[in-house]
């Protein structure tokens, strides 16, 4: 019997770990290599970055599952053997360009990333000077 992953309100995926595009991600891949979705050969098939599970894109029909030591990111993404935290923490660096949650977390700003202090991380705002945040309200842009 075929098995799919859920779909929140807005439309997102929400993977059977919880995972959304918003946390760990998917990548699409073919085979066990990350792919673009403009490539000719790939089926729609899309890799959990956290359980690696596969979902075939649209029905979100669970199709299999990937171990990530078998999984090939394409750089400067995550590489084998680094796990999701390192990876998560590997693509913000200073001068980043990303979104920011600000207030009361409905809105998000654009900024850079100015400081990064273990969990503690200063995101430049410009203008409107600087936010204190964790890494849960930063998105990369
Ligand atoms: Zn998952």
């Amino acid at each position: 019997m075929p098995e799919f992953i859920a779909r929140r309100g807005d439309d997102t995926w929400l993977c059977r770990c919880d995972n959304t595009p918003d946390r760990d991600g998917f990548v699409p891949v073919i085979g066990r290599r990350e792919a673009t979705t403009t490539s000719i050969r790939w089926r729609g098939r899309y890799c959990c970055l956290r359980c690696g599970r596969l979902v075939a894109w649209p029905t979100r029909q669970i199709v299999g599952q990937l171990d990530f030591a078998d999984l090939t990111l394409r750089p400067p993404r995550r590489v084998k053997g680094q796990t999701i935290m390192e990876y998560e923490q590997d693509r913000l660096t200073l001068r980043t360009p990303v979104r920011v949650r600000v207030g009361d977390g409905h809105i998000w700003r654009f900024g850079q990333i100015a400081t990064i202090d273990g969990e503690r991380y200063v995101v430049d705002l410009g203008r409107d000077g600087t936010v204190t945040t964790t890494r849960d309200n930063i998105r990369r842009l």
